[in-house]
């Protein structure tokens, strides 16, 4: 990848625009700190002109012949096979992912492409014969109009995928508005989005902060909004989307925990600690994040945990070589910084101190944390309740599995959480329990499959509408019913009609 200053554009209605309002923020890579570029801050009137040319497209876009629509999602898929590195690249500089998860978050969504491309079978509405005399029920699944999504810095591909293939692939347009802190993968896709000759507004981009996402709410033409945030951006989006009656679907934060029985496979959980809680630098929504251990093997896992994580190296995003990169801003490494401060005050010991890792001398002013492990928690410090969002395990011991449980149902969070076990009962009893939309046995990041739904439950979702799998059809599609009665134009008028009960109940209401 070139290290040409990049200048972020907008995309409405088939062409790169620049921010008319001039208002830019500077674009960094968070592994040097170094300003690579600007990312355009857009006004309420430019979000609005990208949803006047959603809204135009709209009309054309849903009448395509489903063949022809989905022809464009193929291309889409292919597009990314064949840049699959380059797209990786990108989310390697400015949201500073390590490249190997980079290429494994774009490999994710070329599965969620592949999913997206049974749209025609997804979409199948129902037929029932015969509900009264020549008389027949039909559900037809339509498009809506105009969707906007909002995306956060920590999944700019995945998120993509998540909204605009099943959007559009059902009928619908739409306006997309990254993250200001990971803009480069969106500015790369829509380029080989435009290759595939989708027609202009279909999909549009703004980038831009609140005030970008704001301007939606009383917009006519949009019919629902779309987020993956933090929760009180989904409860804020709610608030305002839902004054307007738009649709919703929002997912939010979380504080993940993963349960360690005693019969728990050692090595292997070992391994997954480390992927699932510094992977990101533990900015994922199923980072795990508090450990609960039962006491029977809570020393000897806080110590093999302490000397695997001793050894992992951080560095730049781009460096094969370095176990863990960046965390996105100068700003998020100070909120890490506070809650280890919080975790301190509060009492936990601080096993393993990552506030000053050994870095390269190129990625010194790169904003980096190092594994960090306290042990001796309690649910009730601040590391074990908030979203940190950053590579710090909240170590707990418990008595059993209760203890455990009881802990995930008391926390407001329920994105995932993961037991380690090899006792069936255990693992029957964690998936009915705990409290939690997705659940991993003996995996560290228990991330659904693109076949199947991703989402939380309790503070981790508003709403009751989640990404990808069947659900995504749902959300972008309303069912509509149609009664039909068939008349033999030869036969004139069916004068019996009026007597047959069973046509009078089927037209009644
Ligand atoms: P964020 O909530 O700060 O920002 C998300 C997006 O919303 C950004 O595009 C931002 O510009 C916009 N935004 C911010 N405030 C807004 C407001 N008041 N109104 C409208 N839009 C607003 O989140 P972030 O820091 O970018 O991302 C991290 C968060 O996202 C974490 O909480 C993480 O758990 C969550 N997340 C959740 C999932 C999931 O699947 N549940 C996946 C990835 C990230």
């Amino acid at each position: 990848m070139s290290s040409q200053y990049i200048k972020i554009k907008n995309h409405i209605n088939g062409e790169w625009l620049d921010e008319s309002n001039g208002q830019y923020e500077p674009l960094k890579n968070p592994s040097t700190g170094a300003v690579i570029g600007e990312v355009p801050l857009s006004s309420a009137e430019t979000s609005r002109q990208a949803v006047a040319a959603a809204a135009e497209a709209f009309p054309e876009w849903s009448a395509m012949p489903l063949p022809k629509r989905m022809d464009f999602i193929f291309k889409m898929h292919r597009a990314m096979v064949d840049n699959h590195e380059m797209l990786a690249e990108a989310i390697a500089v400015d949201q500073a992912k390590h490249i190997a998860e980079a290429r494994g978050e774009v490999g994710r969504v070329i599965e969620i492409l592949q999913m997206a491309c049974s749209i025609p079978a997804l979409m199948q509405g129902e037929t029932i014969q015969g509900i009264a005399n020549n008389i027949n029920g039909r559900v037809i699944k339509a498009p809506l109009g105009v969707f906007c999504g909002v995306a956060p810095f920590n999944f700019p591909a995945l998120v993509f995928g998540w909204f605009i293939p099943f959007a559009i692939g059902t009928g619908n347009t739409f306006v997309y508005k990254p993250s200001t802190e990971s803009p480069l993968f969106m500015q790369r896709m829509m380029d080989l989005i435009v290759e595939t000759g989708l027609p202009k507004g279909v999909v549009n981009i703004v980038h831009g902060d609140r005030d970008t996402v704001e301007a939606w709410y009383d917009d006519e033409n949009v019919t629902g909004i779309c987020l993956v945030g933090s929760t009180p951006t989904a409860k804020s989006i709610a608030a305002g989307a839902g004054k307007h009656g738009k649709k919703t679907m929002l997912l939010g934060g979380a504080k993940n925990f993963l349960l360690a029985m005693e019969d728990a496979p050692m090595d292997l959980l070992i391994e997954n600690v480390l992927m699932s809680g510094y992977g990101s630098a533990g900015q994922r929504c199923l980072a795990v994040s508090n450990i609960a251990v039962v006491e029977e093997i809570y020393d000897e896992f806080i110590e093999r945990l302490l000397e695997a994580s001793k050894n992992l190296t951080v560095g730049d995003a781009m460096d094969p070589d370095v176990f863990m990169g960046p965390v996105i801003s100068a700003k998020a490494k100070e909120r890490i910084h506070h809650y280890i401060d919080l975790g301190i005050e509060a009492g936990a010991k601080l096993a393993l101190d990552g506030r000053n890792p050994d870095l390269p001398e190129a990625n010194r002013d790169g904003y980096f944390v190092g594994p960090t492990v306290f042990t001796d928690v309690t649910p009730c410090m601040p590391i074990a309740k908030d979203e940190i969002f950053g590579p710090v395990l909240s170590i707990m011991k418990v008595g059993c599995i209760n203890g455990g449980l009881r802990m995930i149902r008391n926390h407001e969070m329920g994105n995932g959480a993961c037991i380690f076990t090899q006792n069936s009962y255990y693992t029957e009893k964690f998936i009915n329990e705990a409290d939690v939309g997705m659940i991993g046995v003996n995996v560290g990041v228990c991330a659904p499959h693109p076949y199947l739904p991703f989402g939380g439950i309790k503070g981790s979702l508003v709403g009751n509408n989640k990404v990808q799998g069947k659900d995504a059809i749902d959300f972008f599609t309303q069912n509509k019913v149609a009664t039909i009665r068939t008349v033999d134009p030869k036969a004139g008028q069916p004068a019996a009609a009026k007597k047959d009960s069973s046509v009078r109940s089927c037209v009644a209401g």
